[in-house]
């Protein structure tokens, strides 16, 4: 019997890195987060850190035990401002966005935008861990926020 799993290697659309680099999680409290998905779930704390230019503190935990296939990223707001906090305000925590891998985010910003998507951001800007980030605007995402994030030197 033949493999059904095509092979997407050879013929990624440009600037894509073909996999998803994680899922965000908006919780109310970052402790709490961790002791449900890392001390109940047993996936591995990989690191804490603040984005202060989104008012959040957010922590990595790993999907698999070697961080290969990706983390999630639970994100706690700091105040009552900014996106997180009003995500929480009008949802309550929960899903908030899945995030795809790319080589180059302009790229995949240009044939997103030429397709007609609406975008949250227009240009990258710099996200948790110094990683290169930008938004679709989950309207045109199928009532999915998604994030196209690529690591520094590659946006
Ligand atoms: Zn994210």
């Amino acid at each position: 019997m033949s493999n059904p799993v095509p092979e997407f290697t050879s013929d990624l659309p440009e600037g894509t890195a073909g996999f998803v680099d994680h899922i965000g999680i908006a919780v109310r409290d970052l402790d709490e987060g961790i002791a449900l998905y890392g001390g109940l779930l047993g996936l591995e704390l990989e690191r804490i850190e603040e984005v202060p230019q989104e008012n959040v503190r957010v922590a990595f935990l790993k999907l698999d035990r070697a961080g290969a296939l990706g983390h999630i990223e639970l994100l706690a707001p700091m105040s009552d401002e900014g996106a997180i906090a009003a995500f929480i305000e009008r949802k309550g925590p929960g899903l908030h966005h899945l995030a795809v891998a790319a080589e180059n985010i302009p790229t995949v910003l240009e044939r997103c935008r030429a397709a007609g998507m609406r975008l949250i951001d227009e240009t990258p800007r710099t996200g948790a861990g110094g990683k290169q980030i930008a938004f679709l605007h989950p309207k045109s995402g199928g009532g999915v926020l998604i994030e196209v994030c690529a690591e520094k030197d590659q946006a």
